[in-house]
C-alpha cells in the first residue's frame, strides 16, 4: 500500500496491508486482552491515558508533520488538531468517573434499584482521514477509559498517523492487545468488522456507512455512524457583512473544505447579497494555497488525490452548464500534487449537484433568498443533517430557525465548530448515535439494571 504525499504526488512510504489471517489474529488478541483490561481499576486506566496525553504533547510537532505529509493539511492546522485533542483527552479524563459511577435510582424498604455501566467489549473503530487524531480519538479514548479494547482501522489516507498513535499507546504502557491498529483500505475495514466484535464506530461517507450497517445488521452489533454533511449557513439582512463573510470563508475552506461540518452552501438575503459576495470573494482570495509544510500556507492539497478533484470538477461543470457563474477559482491549481483553487459560485440553485451533494473540497455556492421561510426551506432541502448556521444579531430569530432544522449541531454566529463538552451527532444521512460529551462516553458502555432485595 503506497502512502502518497498529496502535495507532490510522490510516494512517501510503502506499507504491507493486513491480510485475513493478520486481522483474525488481531481480533483474537483483542478478545484475550479484554477481561483483564476491563477488570483494571479506573485509576490505572486513567494513568495510562494520562501518559498517552503526555506523549502526544511531547511529540506534538512530529505528529503534526506526519499528518501534514500524508494528507496535506496545512501544518498549522495539524498542530491545531493535536492541541485540541489534548483538551478532548482532558474532558474524557475528567468525566469518565461520573459515567461509570453506580447510580441508585430507587430505594424502598427491602428494595434497592441501581444502574451500573459496563464496557461494550471489543470495539472496532473504522476511521476517516480528514481529522484522524480527532475522529479516532473521539472513539478510542472513551472506549479505553471505560474498559473496552479497541481494534482501530485508520483511513488508508492517514495510516502513518494511525500507526504513530498505536506506538504512543504502547509507550504509555497499554497492555498487549488492548489497542491494535490495522493497515489497509476498505477491504481490511470490512474484514475487521467480520470478526467477533461487540460494537462498531465508523466515521466516513454515507455510502460506506450504509454498507457497514447492512454488514452488521444480521449480527445485531451495536453501531454508531458519523457520516457526511451538506451543511448550510444563512446570513440575514441585518448581519454584519464583513464579519460573517470572514467566518464563513474559514468555515468553507478550512482544511481545504474537507471537514464533515464544513460550510457547503450559503444563503444570503437579497438586500445584502452583492455586498456579502464581494467581501466573501475578497476574503477567499487571501487564502494562501501552497506547500502544507510551509507555515504561511492556509490551503493545502486534497487528500484523496485525483478522485476528489474529479468530483469537484463535475459539480462545477454541472453548475456552470445550468447557469452558475464562477467568481474565483474553478479549477485545479497548476502545480504538482492534488491542489484545487478555492472556488466561489453564484447564480446557483438546488437543481445543481453542488448545492445538494457533499463536495468535500474548497468549493462553495452562494444563493440569494428573499425571506426566512425560503432560507429555511432551502436549508432543510437535504437528506443530511449534521450542522446548520445562522448569522444574525437576533438570538431569538436564530433560535427559532435552528430549532426548526433536523440537525445535530446548531450554530448561531459561528460555524464548523466542535466542542468536547457537546454531543457530536448527525440526523438522517449524517449518521447514528453520538460521540463527545457525557453522551459520547456513555455510548461506549451498556447499562446493567440491579434489582436488589434484602
Ligand atoms: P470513506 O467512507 O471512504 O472511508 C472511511 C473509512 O472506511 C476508511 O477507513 C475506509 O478504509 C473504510 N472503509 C471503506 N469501505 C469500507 C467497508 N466496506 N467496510 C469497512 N470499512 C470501509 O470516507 P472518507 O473518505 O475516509 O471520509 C470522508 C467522509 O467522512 C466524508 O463524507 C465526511 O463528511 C465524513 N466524515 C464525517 C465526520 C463526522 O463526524 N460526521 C467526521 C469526519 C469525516
Amino acid at each position: 500500500m503506497d502512502i502518497i504525499d498529496p502535495a507532490t504526488g510522490e510516494r512517501l512510504e510503502r506499507l504491507t496491508p493486513d491480510d485475513e489471517q493478520g486481522i483474525r489474529d488481531k481480533a483474537q488478541r483483542a478478545r484475550a486482552a479484554l477481561p483483564s483490561w476491563r477488570a483494571t481499576p479506573l485509576a490505572e486506566r486513567t494513568a495510562v491515558v494520562g501518559r498517552f496525553r503526555s506523549s502526544v504533547q511531547a511529540h506534538l510537532d512530529a505528529l503534526a508533520q506526519t499528518l501534514t505529509r500524508e494528507m496535506g493539511k496545512p501544518l498549522t492546522q495539524s498542530r491545531g488538531e493535536l492541541t485540541a485533542l489534548l483538551s478532548r483527552i482532558d474532558f474524557f479524563l475528567e468525566h469518565t468517573p461520573e459515567v461509570l459511577e453506580a447510580r441508585l435510582v430507587h430505594e424502598a424498604p427491602g428494595l434497592r434499584e441501581l444502574v451500573t455501566r459496563e464496557p461494550l467489549g471489543v470495539v472496532a473503530c473504522v476511521s476517516a482521514w480528514n481529522y484522524p487524531y480527532f475522529v479516532g480519538g473521539n472513539v478510542y479514548l472513551p472506549a479505553l477509559l471505560t474498559g473496552n479494547v479497541v481494534l482501530y482501522k485508520p483511513s488508508e489516507f492517514a495510516t502513518l498517523s494511525g500507526l504513530r498513535v498505536a506506538e504512543l499507546w504502547r509507550e504509555a504502557g497499554l497492555p498487549e492487545g488492548v489497542f491494535q491498529a490495522a493497515v489497509g483500505g476498505g477491504d481490511v475495514g470490512r474484514l475487521l468488522l467480520d470478526q467477533s466484535i461487540d460494537g462498531a464506530f465508523f466515521t466516513g461517507s454515507f455510502v460506506t456507512g450504509r454498507r457497514i450497517a447492512a454488514q452488521l445488521a444480521p449480527r445485531l452489533v451495536p453501531l454508531q455512524l458519523e457520516l457526511g454533511g451538506k451543511d448550510p449557513a444563512y446570513v440575514t439582512e441585518d448581519a454584519p457583512v464583513e464579519r460573517s463573510a470572514q467566518a464563513l470563508v474559514e468555515g468553507a475552506f478550512y482544511n481545504a473544505g474537507q471537514s464533515c461540518c464544513a460550510v457547503e452552501r450559503i444563503y444570503v438575503r437579497r438586500e445584502l447579497f452583492d455586498d456579502f459576495v464581494e467581501h466573501f470573494v475578497a476574503e477567499t482570495r487571501k487564502l494562501r494555497l501552497g506547500d502544507p509544510l510551509d507555515e504561511a500556507t492556509t490551503l493545502g492539497p486534497l487528500a484523496r488525490r485525483d478522485a476528489q478533484i474529479e468530483v469537484l470538477e463535475a459539480q462545477i461543470r454541472d453548475a456552470t452548464q445550468q447557469g452558475a457563474r464562477i467568481l474565483t477559482g474553478g479549477r485545479r491549481a497548476e502545480r504538482p500534487g492534488f491542489f484545487f483553487e478555492p472556488t466561489v459560485l453564484v447564480d446557483v440553485d438546488h437543481s445543481m449537484d453542488v448545492m445538494r451533494d457533499e463536495s468535500f473540497g474548497p468549493v462553495i455556492g452562494i444563493q440569494a433568498v428573499d425571506d426566512d421561510d425560503e432560507a429555511l426551506a432551502l436549508m432543510a432541502d437535504t437528506p443530511y443533517g449534521l450542522t446548520a448556521a445562522v448569522y444574525t444579531p437576533d438570538p431569538d430569530r436564530a433560535r427559532a430557525l435552528l430549532s426548526a432544522l433536523p440537525v445535530g449541531s446548531a450554530y448561531h454566529n459561528c460555524c464548523d465548530r466542535v466542542s468536547p463538552r457537546l454531543p457530536w451527532s448527525g440526523r438522517g444521512h449524517s449518521g447514528l448515535g453520538c460521540t463527545l460529551s457525557i453522551d459520547g462516553i456513555r455510548a461506549m458502555t451498556v447499562p446493567k439494571a440491579w434489582h436488589l432485595r434484602s
